[in-house]
């Protein structure tokens, strides 16, 4: 079994902590907290034994009658791998305490690449990690990119991606962001990071990107075209995209017209918290014209690097295969939404309701 710390249980972390308990191959020996707010309790009640990140908060927790099992140097002694989901910037500063304790560390994508010795995606660059002492899971707008241009680079050559990425406002807990009500180029130079961060995990495949922020808090959607080295039939880059797991190709049928109904369709499958873990393309969307391609995708900025933490984990303590690793995760967690429904010309027809 891989022993596995979490270290920031917020948005990423409790969802990474959940994953990692229920992977065959693992065990979630504890969490961290700074203070022991509702995520303490609710980390508490979901079995999971919670650490005093700070070591001078510790007697908070007793007095809010929540008990720990130790603090943040307890939990790394007892780990083979701790996973830092601290908010950016923070990771790069606990680093040395992980070197400290010897234990390889998982950082996340709002820190600089040179924070690891190397950057994840599970699908572009898991053997890069082979011999990693630490890794960087790539943002979620990197995931989603990466994701998507590989297979494209790997069938049809991709000779220059641009990308318009109009970006959530914040999380649905991060009231502290709002509220807004604009749209702001972000950053307003052009073209953004996003596009060399892809490069950390999909080396040579030109891609620039532009940035913007909106007021919502549900997903991120990418408006994306690729100018392709081959020509292919649009019914062809949709059966290439459909074939990879971490994709959603979203019929038109299914009468999903945007964030909302997205992230409805999730829980109504019965996706916890309502995580869409698969980047989602709008199969309407899809569009070749001469070696011009162009789609619509969202990605869920929550959940998206999830399933790509729990790989990067085994890349890390393991020799198991991107492939064999890939396939227990999505198995385990469910990865690899399909929908019954598909498109043709009849389901053109806009699908209306009442209420
Ligand atoms: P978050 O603020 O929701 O959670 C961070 C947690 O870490 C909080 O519970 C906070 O109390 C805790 N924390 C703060 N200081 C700490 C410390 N010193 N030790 C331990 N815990 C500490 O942040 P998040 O959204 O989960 O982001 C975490 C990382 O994941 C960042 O690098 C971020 O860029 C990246 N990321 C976030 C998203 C997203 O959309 N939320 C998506 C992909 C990647």
């Amino acid at each position: 079994m891989i022993r596995v710390g979490v270290n920031g249980y917020g948005t990423i972390g409790k969802r990474v902590a959940d994953a990692v308990a229920t992977q065959p191959d693992m065990e979630l020996v504890g969490v961290t907290k700074t203070k022991p707010n509702y995520e303490a309790e609710a980390a508490t009640r979901r079995g999971y034994d919670l650490y005093a990140a700070l070591a001078d908060r510790a007697d908070d927790f007793a007095a809010a009658g929540v008990g720990i099992a130790g603090t943040l140097p307890d939990l790394l002694e007892s780990v083979d791998v701790v996973v830092d989901c601290t908010p950016s910037g923070i990771g790069a500063r606990n680093r040395a305490i992980y070197a400290a304790h010897d234990t390889p560390a998982i950082f996340q994508g709002g820190e600089d690449a040179d924070v690891a010795d190397a950057s994840f995606n599970a699908r572009t660059s898991f053997e890069s990690a082979r011999g990693a002492d630490s890794l960087r899971v790539v943002s979620c707008n990197t995931t989603g990119l990466a994701r998507l241009l590989a297979p494209l680079e790997e069938a049809y050559g991709v000779e220059k991606a641009r990308v318009t990425l109009v970006r959530r406002g914040g999380d649905p807990s991060e009231t502290g962001r709002g509220p807004i009500n604009d749209v702001l180029p972000d950053p307003a130079t052009v073209p953004s990071h996003h596009g060399p961060d892809v490069n950390t995990v999909l080396p040579g495949v030109p891609v620039d990107t532009a940035a913007l922020k909106v007021p919502v808090t549900t997903m991120h959607t990418h408006s994306v075209n690729v100018t392709l080295r081959e020509a292919p039939t649009t019914g062809e880059v949709h059966d290439l995209l459909a074939e990879e797991s971490r994709i959603f190709t979203v019929p038109e049928a299914a009468g999903i017209d945007g964030a909302g109904k997205l992230k409805e369709y999730a829980m109504d499958r019965g996706r916890p918290r309502g995580d869409l873990w698969e980047n989602c393309v709008w199969e309407e969307s899809i569009n070749v014209s001469g070696h011009d391609l162009y789609l619509f995708e969202n990605v869920h900025q929550e959940a998206d690097v999830v399933p790509e933490n729990v790989d990067a984990i085994r890349a890390l303590t393991t020799d198991l295969s991107a492939a064999e690793s890939i396939e227990r995760t999505n198995e385990t967690l469910g990865v690899g939404l399909e929908s019954l429904l598909t498109s043709d010309e009849d389901a053109r027809d806009p699908i209306t309701a009442d209420d």
